[in-house]
């Protein structure tokens, strides 16, 4: 686990849109951070620099100990929960979850013992052989968090991972991520537009408006002083 440092990050893309502007956001281990905001105010921006999949005008990241800005994306040591769940549709469920783990040389016992124990978590066990399009979108969608939670990331950021799923399925699975946030307590960056979301899984919101922090607290403070 680690700590994330966000600090006066903005982001400026090419043609001149200011999509971040000054974000500074200290984040504890063990933290669970929601990023809540309209579609626009740079959420997502905010996000992927955090992971090192976009570049950062200005401002510093840190986790832990490593300056972002300046460490490999695969030196990272963080996992990405995506939307599209970005699966690997050639892949069983079992290779979906164990292919990072051996691309980074993981002896086979520790995959076998990572992926049966990822799998017992998110109720896996029964599709294992099975290829992602012989799932539904909630199985999927665990699929994706087990593959985060086999790598023991220092932190998991999660790009609007139940925007997909029917409204029913969110609530369910809005638990399901509140009862893996309390077993392993991997400090988190989520982003969502869904309010009661945002409300149930954070520790400390942070209400971004056009790229800008408008609010940041727990979910009480932040409810109470609208
Ligand atoms: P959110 O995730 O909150 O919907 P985004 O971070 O996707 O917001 O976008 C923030 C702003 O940056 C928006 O004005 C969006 O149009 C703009 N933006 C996002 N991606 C790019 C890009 N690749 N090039 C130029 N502008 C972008
Ligand atoms: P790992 O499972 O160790 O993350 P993968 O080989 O599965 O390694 O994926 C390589 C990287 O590419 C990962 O960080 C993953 O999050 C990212 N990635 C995979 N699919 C997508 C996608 N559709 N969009 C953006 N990033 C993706």
């Amino acid at each position: 686990m680690a700590s994330i440092d966000i600090d006066k990050v903005g982001k400026v893309y090419a043609g001149g849109v200011h999509a971040v502007t000054d974000i500074s956001i200290s984040i504890a281990d063990g933290e669970f951070i929601v990023l809540v905001g309209p579609s626009g105010c740079g959420k997502s921006t905010l996000l992927r620099m955090v992971a090192g999949l976009e570049t950062i005008s200005s401002g510093t990241v840190s986790i832990g100990d490593r300056i972002v800005n300046r460490v490999e994306p695969a030196d990272r040591d963080i996992a990405m929960v995506f939307q599209n769940y970005a699966l690997y549709p050639h892949m069983s469920v079992y290779d979906n979850l164990a292919y990072g783990l051996k691309n980074r040389g993981t002896p086979k016992a520790e995959i076998n013992a990572r992926v049966a124990e990822a799998a017992r978590m998110l109720q896996l066990d029964p599709y294992l052989d099975r290829k992602p399009k012989a799932l539904s979108g909630g199985q999927r969608q665990r699929v994706a968090m087990g593959r985060a939670i086999v790598r023991k990331p220092a932190a998991f950021l999660f790009d609007e991972p139940l925007s997909n799923l029917d409204a029913k399925l969110r609530v369910s699975m809005r638990g399901e991520i509140k009862q893996l946030q309390r077993r392993l307590g991997t400090t988190s960056i989520y982003v969502t537009h869904d309010q009661l979301e945002a409300m149930t899984l954070a520790d400390r919101l942070v209400v971004l408006n056009a790229g800008r922090i408008e609010q940041i607290g727990t979910p009480l403070e932040v409810y109470h002083n609208p």
